[in-house]
Formats: C-alpha cells, sequence, structure tokens
C-alpha cells in the first residue's frame, strides 16, 4: 500500500477505536480467513458473579462411611473456598470471595495458599486443606470427583463455571461462577460467517461451560478449542494455522499474548492486560468484539482503494 492509503486507514480505525500497530498489519488484517476469540473477558465480560453452592451429601462416597466423619453445610464450604481464594486475582476467585462477603461470612486470610494455573487453588485455611478448582486438581490429589459428577454436568449445562471444593482430602461440595455474554458478540460472530470467515472460541474452561457458551453466540461446537492450558494456547493457534489458514486471535489476558504473537493477525482487548496489548498487533479500544469486523473491513476497503 502507498503510505498515504495508509495513513487514511490507520486514522479510519484510529477514529473507530482500531488501533493497527502498523502498515504492515492493516494489509495483512484483509488475509484474515479464520478469527479464534478468547471466551472469558473477551466474547464475556469477565467479571464473574458466584451463583451456587452446594453441599455434597457426605454418603456420596456409596454409603461406605469411610472417613466422612463430618458433612459441611453450604455457608461453611464458602467460607472455606472463599478464603482459599482470597490470595488470587483470578476472576473465578474474586468471585468467590466477593459472593461471601455478600453472605456476610466471615473471609479469613489463609496460612498459605498455592495457585495451580489452569487448575485451581490449594490453601490451609483454619489448618485444614482446602482445594478449589477442576477435576484434575483433585484427581492430582487422590480425591475421586466422581459423586459430584451429575451436580457439575448440571451447571456446566447452564454455560456456568464449576469448581469442586475439597477439604482435608475429602470432596465437600460444588460452588459456580457465571459470566454474562457482552454486547455485540452475538452479532460479531454472525457478521464474520456472512463474510465467510470461520470463527473458532478457545478457552481454559472445560468442554461443557465452553460450548454452552459458544451456542450462545453462534459458534459451532466443533469450532471450540476447551480444556487448553496457559501455556498451550500459542500451539493451539499454531496448528489451527497448520493447514495454511490466516487467523486473527482476539484476546484479553496475560495468557493470550504468545497466541497473539503466532497469530497473523493478534487483536487484544482494550480492557485487557497491559502484556497482552504489547503482544498485539491490532487493539480494540471499545473492548466490542464487533470491532472486529470492523478491523476486517477497513484494512480491506484501504488495499482495494490503492488497487
Ligand atoms: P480461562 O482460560 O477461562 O481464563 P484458566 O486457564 O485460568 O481459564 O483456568 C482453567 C480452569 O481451571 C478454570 O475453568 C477453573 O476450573 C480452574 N481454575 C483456574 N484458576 C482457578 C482458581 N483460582 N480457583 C478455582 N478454579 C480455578
Ligand atoms: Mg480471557
Amino acid at each position: 500500500a502507498t503510505p498515504a492509503a495508509t495513513m487514511v486507514g490507520t486514522t479510519i480505525g484510529a477514529q473507530n477505536g482500531v488501533l493497527f500497530k502498523g502498515g504492515d498489519i492493516l494489509e495483512r488484517a484483509k488475509d484474515v480467513d479464520t478469527v479464534v476469540f478468547d471466551k472469558t473477558g473477551t466474547l464475556t465480560e469477565g467479571e464473574m458473579e458466584l451463583t451456587d453452592v452446594i453441599a455434597l451429601d457426605a454418603r456420596a462416597d456409596g454409603g461406605t462411611g469411610a472417613a466422612t466423619a463430618e458433612a459441611l453445610d453450604e455457608d461453611a464450604i464458602l467460607r472455606l473456598a472463599a478464603s482459599a481464594e482470597s490470595g488470587s486475582e483470578h476472576p473465578l476467585a474474586r468471585a468467590i470471595v466477593a459472593g461471601a462477603e455478600d453472605r456476610g461470612l466471615d473471609v479469613p486470610d489463609p496460612e498459605s495458599f498455592e495457585n495451580v494455573p489452569g487448575h485451581g487453588i490449594r490453601a490451609v485455611v483454619d489448618g485444614r486443606d482446602v482445594l478449589v478448582g477442576n477435576r484434575k486438581l483433585l484427581d492430582d490429589a487422590g480425591i475421586d470427583p466422581a459423586p459430584a459428577a451429575e451436580t457439575m454436568e448440571r451447571l456446566e449445562r447452564e454455560g456456568k463455571t464449576a469448581m469442586l471444593v475439597a477439604v482435608d482430602g475429602q470432596l465437600a461440595g460444588v460452588v459456580a461462577d457465571a459470566d454474562t455474554v457482552k454486547e455485540g458478540a452475538t452479532e460479531a460472530v454472525a457478521a464474520l460467517r456472512e463474510r465467510g470467515v470461520d470463527v473458532m472460541m478457545i478457552t481454559g474452561d472445560n468442554e461443557r461451560t465452553a460450548r454452552a457458551v459458544a451456542e450462545s453466540v453462534g459458534i459451532d461446537p466443533e469450532n471450540v478449542r476447551a480444556e487448553v492450558l496457559p501455556e498451550d494456547k500459542s500451539d493451539a493457534v499454531e496448528a489451527i494455522q497448520s493447514d495454511g489458514r490466516k487467523a486473527m486471535m482476539v484476546g484479553d489476558g496475560v495468557n493470550d499474548a504468545p497466541a497473539l504473537a503466532v497469530a497473523h493477525v493478534g487483536t487484544a482487548i482494550g480492557s485487557g492486560t497491559d502484556v497482552a496489548i504489547e503482544a498485539a498487533d491490532v487493539t480494540l479500544m471499545r473492548s466490542d468484539p464487533q470491532d472486529v469486523v470492523k478491523a476486517i473491513r477497513i484494512s480491506d476497503a484501504t488495499l482495494q482503494k490503492i488497487k
């Protein structure tokens, strides 16, 4: 493109809250044939709320009664979970802490805690070992998550992120957080598909929750990549591009930065982390998923004018 055309495109972008980092990116965006959206904070608001606290029946082990001396009630479970999560910045954690405080529970600082990225948290609260996280977190600790399977599946089908709570090596309950889909997400997916662009979603969240959210915005279930660990997101984007596809990755988190860097075009959500914005080629200042379509259209229009 001529410097003049590039300048016009960049300016039109800026006026629309779409910041291109350079003229070459403006040229590249028109070739995008696949858009890969991160879920949390990109297609959704990323503002979780605690929706459910469920105490599991202590006899759910099949009635052996072995080591099920005590069943914790909902408040006890939520208090321990919130305390364990109180040192974490994760949106899932913050929602659990806020939910406990809303219910008037005291949330003591944990004696110790450890983040297990992509899986959950391990902590000691009131001298008790507390785990809050996904099935893998409990499996790795030798605790069978099976008694909670039905409860977890029901919550996940509702699009919620369900987390298991274990106390002193025993499965105690389930807590769930939910996020709301962004205004404009459904319209963005529809407009991209209208253009013939494949739309995909990638997330660390579980398959069932991911599919429920995908369905609600019009993304095909087979285009969902779920349970992708933070360090594996860039590999997932490379795999998508391995057959010559030109993918635009759209994300907001620190986790998304390597994937933004390997994508044909990396697009950061303006309200996202600095790390994501730095790794990206394009920043959407309004944090509106519909501006993804705008970015591609501006690139298209700029390059058509100069032909
Ligand atoms: P996302 O890509 O949606 O931001 P993460 O990779 O951070 O997800 O986490 C993946 C999954 O690990 C979550 O859906 C949740 O089940 C579990 N998890 C991660 N961090 C926490 C936490 N602090 N508390 C409970 N569960 C967690
Ligand atoms: Mg995110």
